[in-house]
């Protein structure tokens, strides 16, 4: 809980300029003082870590992942790389597997990958459910992500996404209505968000509308899959109803990026997504960076279109096919992805922060974009305690 981290060759805190030849202080979980490591101040912690010389940065915070769940979705990859169209796969595939599985089975895939994220600098991430797609196994989902935190340091936000697509042969009115009922439970199994895969061919804008409207009724902050697909108009909800993130965005209208923006929703980037599908969708990030919205970035783990724990991953890519500078990829796999989870007190380290950051495995920031395949992180701290290092 007491660590002083020295030796820092270059320090981001995304409260002021870069430092450099600086140190932090965390006292009780928290950052108490940062500076050039001359002015370090006599009663520093005696736990030392001294990075030599490295980068340091606030510890990645991954605003959107399906963490819970079981099975690998091998044939559908293996027809995406051949060009094929298949059928059988999706979602679909994942909610039969995560059924099969036990309690215990589901925690350990998910504590192995929540450690997976650690050691690539995770300090916070976002967990949906959504691989239940019925209230008991919805309401499974979450209560298991509020007993993950008994087994990772990774500081947890649950989401609700009991509407990730209409269960197979269910109505859809009803089942919306299903969903709507489950939302006073989901907030007791330990939700704080609620989030709807609002596309083509899942539900529809008033049938978001209608889940979000009730879900704030509930309590719950709002999120949303949006414009993934097609253009719905998806944005254009996030914005009338202030949701704390849209997410995905590759078909965003520059009308309702604006909308966005004047409405403080955080546009979430996902450019894993992007890559494993091969879709080719790298433009919208310009588009919401000229209507002026707030960039956030995460992996959206999951088994069908990214795989993926390692926010320094998403950053590359961020970077090098959607055309993120250096500056902006960090600060919204950072401060960003805070925002989109309505939180101050991570994704930074001004003094009064949570004393999470990632060493990097590098004297620059820019270095670890461009060393592809590269280890990324060599240390990983959560509220002042040294929980992952290589
Ligand atoms: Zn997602």
């Amino acid at each position: 809980m007491n660590l002083t981290v020295h030796g820092i060759g270059r320090l981001l805190t995304m409260s002021g300029a870069p430092l450099r030849a600086a140190a932090v202080v965390i006292r009780n979980g928290r950052v108490a003082w940062t500076g050039p490591e001359s002015d370090l101040p006599r009663d520093a912690p005696p736990a030392r870590l001294d990075v030599a010389g490295a980068c340091v940065v606030p510890g990645f915070v991954d605003a959107h992942t399906h963490l819970l769940y079981a099975g690998v979705r091998r044939e559908e990859f293996a027809a995406r790389l051949a060009g094929r169209a298949y059928d059988g796969g999706g979602i679909a595939t994942t909610v039969t597997a995560t059924a099969a599985a036990t309690d215990a089975e589901l925690l350990d895939l998910a504590s192995g990958r929540a450690a997976l994220a650690l050691s690539h600098g995770t300090t916070t991430m976002e967990v949906k459910s959504g691989y239940g797609l019925t209230v008991e196994s919805e309401l499974r989902l979450l209560r298991l992500a509020d007993e993950l935190r008994t087994r990772t340091p990774i500081g947890l936000e649950v989401t609700y996404l009991g509407a990730h697509v209409v269960p197979p042969g269910r109505d859809r009115g009803e089942y919306v209505d299903e969903v709507v009922a489950t939302l006073p439970a989901a907030v007791v199994a330990g939700a704080r968000w609620c989030d709807v895969f609002c596309d083509e061919g899942v539900f529809t804008v008033e049938e978001a509308r209608r889940i979000l409207t009730a879900a704030r009724e509930a309590g719950l902050g709002l999120r949303l899959h949006a414009e993934e697909i097609a253009p719905t108009g998806a944005a254009g909800l996030a914005a009338e109803l202030g949701c704390a993130s849209a997410d995905h965005l590759e078909h965003v209208s520059t009308e309702d990026a604006r909308a966005m923006a004047a409405a403080g929703v955080v546009g979430v980037l996902l450019p894993t997504v992007t890559f494993s599908l091969r879709s080719g969708a790298w433009t919208h990030a310009g588009v919401l960076r000229a209507a002026g919205v707030e960039l956030a970035l995460a992996t959206d783990c999951n088994p069908g279109t990214s795989w993926c724990e390692s926010m320094p991953y998403a950053v590359q890519l961020a970077c090098l096919a959607m055309g993120l500078s250096v500056d902006e990829a960090f600060r919204a796999a950072t401060l960003g992805a805070a925002h989109s989870l309505r939180r101050a007190d991570i994704g930074h380290l001004a003094v009064g922060a949570r004393g999470d950051l990632a060493v990097l495995n590098a004297e620059h920031e820019a270095d670890v974009v461009a060393h592809l395949g590269g280890a990324a992180v060599t240390s990983t701290v959560v509220g002042g305690e040294v929980r992952w290092m290589s």
